[in-house]
């Protein structure tokens, strides 16, 4: 069947109808009937995704997200704390994961997609309401002493009010008006550049960039924090982070309510990030001094054989030293871009469209340029994100005499596998997408359950809940004989996707189907 086409002669067709070209082909037990299937998921919906279609796809889905809690007009109803069939449902599927990691470990493999998975449920997880993570490794909050506590920056402070809703202002004419804003955050200057390369690199702060960007989700969280204690009122925002040219990570975050403009400038200014993690002036061990590793001990000192301190440990010591020093304190920059926003404006949409616009830009789309220049500006930042510390379990510790959080053998400085040594990361590993709790009433899996409805009922089909418990997910293997060709797959999909337009088109030539927009049929 795919054999007269070339492979992307089949994708673009794939892409044309929508259909995930970067499938995750599952196999699927049905406990029920003991039905057996592989499934292809769509990429999009597992793993950061480069596949054009599933971006777009989450592009749309956040863009709806965005657009209902902007302007909110009545207090979103607060979600349950106790664990739902949902977050069951992320439990088992995150012992799953850890299964097959290890089997795929065990069999000598490449893990590092699966503990990318892993971490992300894990947050999903949290995020879901659970607290520490299903390892049970909650070990408790450090509780540091006063004077290493993070300072409320000196801040005026309203009265909270429990409300999460802006402030409505009624003009002359008796309309109300619902104002919000949409604010850009930059970091400060490293360096002069030019067409986002530096003018004079051996004077550009590498160290300094890659150590703000290792720590930026931090930062944006105290401004949230100290916004909120300024404001009076529980905040909620939607914000994006992003590449700037330069490569150092920016935000966009559209914020319900308003401030006025001299008070937000304020926190902005006053805003600040310690990170009081043990210091890393002095390289203890490199090259072929590295430590070792011996079961039941840790790691050691190679020479000396003494056991090098453990994370808690060097803590406690940094807890103890007086004199001692956060390894970096992190600010914004001066470039900052502060608008007000109406509901329901073409103001309004053109931001919302902005805020997900570059989200599937990598931020290390440079390092594949032709611009000799940009290239090489993400190689030294690349390089001077290799010894840095990306966080308590980083085998880069080993380099500073202090053994990783949950060290175990075969660490070694400069191997560190997180994301956020990636050259597609170039420092930041975290969310690109922040919302808040209570932005609306809605999460990003209730926005894909909506789209998932619409289309069942334009079929007629009943949409019944499926049952989490109800099937069984393992991974496929490449090279299994029952899973098809990928541009056999790929084809199925775009006939199905073809079944389902024709369908919906019939329903809305008689009038019965519900009116969509193109673009919302296409994403359905
Ligand atoms: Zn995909
Ligand atoms: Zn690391």
């Amino acid at each position: 069947m795919a054999q007269p086409l070339a492979r992307e002669v089949v994708e673009e067709i794939a892409k044309q109808y929508g259909v995930c070209i970067r499938p995750v082909p599952l196999r699927r037990q049905d406990i029920l009937i003991g039905q057996v299937e592989v499934i292809d998921v769509p990429c999009g919906a597992t793993l950061e995704s480069k596949c054009p279609p599933c971006a777009k796809r989450n592009r749309q889905l956040r863009r709806a997200q965005c657009r209902e809690g902007w302007h909110l007009e009545a207090e979103p109803v607060n979600l349950p704390d106790n664990p739902d069939e949902y977050q069951r449902h992320l439990v088992e599927l995150r012992a799953d994961a850890q299964a097959w990691r290890d089997e795929v470990e065990k069999a000598g493999g490449d893990t590092t997609d699966l503990d990318a998975a892993i971490v992300e449920l894990d947050e999903e997880i949290n995020r879901a309401g659970m607290r520490g993570n299903v390892l049970g490794r909650t070990s408790g909050k450090r509780s540091r002493s006063t004077k290493r506590r993070q300072d409320a920056p000196d801040l005026p402070k309203r009265q909270m009010t429990k409300t999460t809703l802006g402030r409505t202002f009624t003009g002359s004419d008796g309309k109300v008006y619902r104002p919000s804003m949409f604010i850009t955050l930059t970091l400060p200057s490293y360096g002069r550049v030019l067409e986002g390369a530096p003018i004079d690199p051996d004077r550009y702060d590498y160290a300094r960039a890659a150590r703000d960007a290792l720590h930026f989700s931090k930062l944006v969280d105290r401004f949230v924090q100290n916004l909120r204690r300024v404001a009076g009122y529980d905040v909620q925002y939607f914000a994006t982070v992003e590449p700037q040219k330069r490569l150092a990570p920016h935000l966009h975050m559209a914020i319900r309510g308003t401030l006025p403009r001299a008070e937000l400038r304020q926190i902005i200014a006053a805003t600040y990030h310690q990170v009081w993690w043990p210091s890393t002036d002095h390289v203890r061990f490199e090259g072929d001094c590295l430590p070792v590793w011996e079961d039941g001990a840790g790691y050691l000192d190679p020479i000396t054989g003494e056991v090098l301190p453990t994370w808690d440990q060097a803590l406690d010591q940094l807890d103890q030293d007086e004199d001692a020093q956060p390894l970096h304190v992190l600010r914004f920059g001066d470039q900052l871009d502060i608008q007000s926003v109406l509901a329901g404006t073409p103001d309004a949409d053109q931001l919302i469209q902005y805020l997900s616009k570059y989200l599937t830009k990598s931020l290390g789309d440079a390092l594949g340029t032709d611009d000799l220049r940009r290239k090489a500006h993400a190689e030294r930042l690349l390089e001077a994100l290799r010894f840095e510390p990306c966080s308590p379990t980083c085998p880069n510790w080993l380099r500073y005499g202090v053994q990783p959080k949950g060290a175990k053998p075969g660490m070694a400085p400069g191997r560190c596998r997180g994301k956020a040594h990636k050259p597609d990361h170039l420092g930041y590993a975290g969310r690109r997408v922040l919302v808040s709790r209570k932005w609306s009433n809605k999460t990003l899996t209730e926005h894909k359950q909506d789209r998932r409805t619409w289309v069942l009922e334009a079929l007629g089909l009943p949409d019944e809940p499926v049952d989490p418990h109800r099937y069984v997910w393992r991974p496929v293997k490449p090279g299994d004989p029952e899973l098809a060709p990928i541009g056999v797959r790929l084809l199925r999909s775009v006939h199905e996707r073809q079944r389902w337009r024709n369908h919906m088109n019939q329903l809305q030539a008689l009038g019965d189907g519900p009116n969509l927009s193109a673009t919302e049929a296409r994403a359905a």
